[in-house]
């Protein structure tokens, strides 16, 4: 299949999962997830319309930071003579989705319109300090570890009310909502893990919910990170408003 039509039959799966839950299809946010994708592949979903996306290593968000602004750049000399408007977006918009070590936080701070993986309060203290040394103030998502798995990066749910407390304190960082990863359970049949899942997103929504009832991450805590490409309906049909989506898009490894 190309890219273009595993998109457009992503964007479809996403619509018909919106609706399930009495939702428009443009209330979720599509981050594509480029960590397989080739350069080629990044340059066709803009051309797309793609606007959102996401790397889960901050050395090659870097990278592709870097080759997407030059590529842009050049775009735009080219087209500066043109009859026509240039109909693809002008910018795009970098999501750090992956665990960030404390030491690469600068680029990530500098590079991202959200980091979606806040999961103690030290690395909420030290992007706080990179944010107002850069002078950039800086939206995040608290990564919630649902099911308490070992191996699972993230936070506990009991303890997610009170890291928002303690990053309300902080000047620079606002957080935005919460991000959440369906537990492994590999090698478990379709079903069994897609139940698995589905219990997490719940779990998690419920989390969020409470959060914003009791008013805890200020009037714009509004942002529901959850699904990938093998749970995205699940998660979606439970709250998610932004889903990150790699492999059913772009495949399973890069062409390039
Ligand atoms: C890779 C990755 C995704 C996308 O996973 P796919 O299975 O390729 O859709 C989503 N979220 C995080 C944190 C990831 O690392």
């Amino acid at each position: 299949m190309s890219l273009c039509d595993s998109y457009q039959q992503v964007k479809e799966r996403i619509a018909a999962a919106a609706e399930k839950s009495g939702r428009r299809a443009d209330e979720i946010c599509l981050v594509t997830v480029t960590k397989n994708a080739s350069m080629d592949q990044i340059r066709e979903l803009m051309g797309l319309g793609q606007v959102d996306l996401g790397e889960n290593r901050v050395q090659q968000l870097t990278q592709r930071a870097g080759q997407v602004e030059e590529f842009l750049q050049r775009r735009m000399e080219l087209s500066a003579g043109a009859q026509e408007a240039d109909p693809l977006p002008e910018f795009v918009r970098w999501h750090m989705i992956g665990s960030l070590q404390r030491n690469k936080v600068r680029k990530a701070v500098e590079l991202s319109r959200l980091i979606h993986s806040v999961n103690s309060l030290r690395l909420a203290e030290e992007i706080q300090q990179v944010s107002v040394k850069c002078d950039k103030p800086v939206e995040i998502l608290i990564e919630v570890n649902v099911t308490s798995e070992n191996s699972k990066q993230g936070i506990a749910p009991a303890a997610v009310r009170h890291l928002i407390d303690q990053i309300d304190t902080m000047v620079n960082i606002k957080p935005r909502g919460l991000m959440c990863m369906a537990p492994l359970m590999e090698g478990r049949p379709e079903q069994e893990r897609l139940d698995g899942a589905r219990h997490c997103f719940e779990r998690c929504r419920e989390l969020f919910e409470d959060i914003i009832r009791a008013g805890i991450g200020g009037n714009r805590f509004d942002i529901l990170s959850m699904g990938m490409s093998a749970d995205f309906e699940p998660a979606i049909e439970e709250g998610a408003n932004m889903v990150r989506i790699g492999r059913s898009i772009v495949g399973e490894s890069t062409e390039s």
